[in-house]
C-alpha cells in the first residue's frame, strides 16, 4: 500500500474522488455521483453529475424533478432510465425519512433505493471520513485477488476477506489506490505488469496475458 500511495501520485483520480474533492466531500453529491457511476466511464459520470447538479443541488430540489428530466440530464450514463428512477426515489426518501440529509451510517444508507454496499461504503469513506469501511468495486475485487491478498469469487466476499487480511489503517485508502491502479496499470485485461511497482511481490494470480509496458519491455 505504501508503494501504491507513491505510485498513484500524479495519476488521474477516479471521478467520484474528483467530485468529492471539488464539492468539499458534500455527502449528497458524493451519493448521487456514486449512484450514477456504476458501469459507466469516469468522464461520462463526471459530465452527467455536473449537468444534474447545475439544475438541482439538494435532495429537496432534485426530488421535485420529473424522472424524464433526470434521464435527460444524466444521459448517456449506462442504465440511465433505472438510475434516474433511483435518483428520484432516493431524494424522496432523503426528504421523507431523513429530514433532507444523507444519513451517516452504513445501515441507513443501504435502505435508500438503488444504494448497495459499494455505494454506501464509498459515501461513508468520502463524505463521512469513515476509518472502518472498505469499498470494494470490480477493481478492488480483481486486484486484491491477483495480489493474493484474498481468494474470493464475489466483491461482497472480498470486502469481508479484506477486513481480515489488511491492516485497518489502510481501509479508507484501499478503494482509491486500487481503483486508480486498476484504471491505469492493473487493467482488467492485459495488465501492464512491466510498469507495476508491485511486480516483484505480486504472484499475478489468474493473469495469463500481460499488456505492453510503457517502458517498452
Ligand atoms: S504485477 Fe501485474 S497483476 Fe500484479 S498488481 Fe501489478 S499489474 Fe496487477
Amino acid at each position: 500500500m505504501r508503494a501504491l500511495a507513491l505510485a498513484i501520485d500524479g495519476l488521474e483520480l477516479p471521478a467520484i474522488e474528483k467530485i468529492s474533492e471539488s464539492q468539499q466531500e458534500d455527502p449528497f453529491q458524493v451519493l448521487i455521483a456514486t449512484l450514477l457511476s456504476a458501469r459507466t466511464q469516469d468522464a461520462t459520470t463526471l459530465a452527467a453529475s455536473t449537468r444534474l447538479f447545475k439544475v438541482a443541488r439538494t435532495p429537496r430540489t432534485m426530488a421535485k424533478l420529473p424522472v424524464r428530466e433526470i434521464e435527460r440530464l444524466i444521459y448517456p450514463v449506462s442504465f440511465y432510465r433505472n438510475k434516474a428512477r433511483h435518483v428520484k426515489a432516493t431524494c424522496e426518501a432523503l426528504v421523507s425519512e431523513f429530514g433532507g440529509k444523507v444519513p451517516g451510517t452504513l445501515e441507513e444508507l443501504v435502505t435508500l433505493p438503488g444504494v448497495g454496499r459499494k455505494t454506501a461504503t464509498l459515501v461513508m469513506i468520502l463524505a463521512f471520513q469513515s476509518q472502518r469501511h472498505i469499498c470494494v468495486d470490480t477493481h478492488v475485487h480483481r486486484i486484491s485477488n491477483r495480489l493474493g491478498w484474498v481468494r474470493t469469487a464475489e466483491p461482497d466476499e472480498t470486502e469481508q476477506a479484506l477486513y481480515r487480511a489488511t491492516d485497518a489503517r489502510w481501509w479508507p485508502y484501499i478503494n482509491l489506490y486500487l481503483v486508480t491502479w486498476g484504471q491505469n496499470v492493473c487493467r482488467p485485461v492485459y495488465p501492464r505488469c512491466g510498469d507495476c511497482v508491485l511486480v516483484e511481490d505480486c504472484p499475478r494470480i489468474g493473469v495469463t496475458l500481460v499488456g505492453k509496458s510503457k517502458k517498452g519491455d
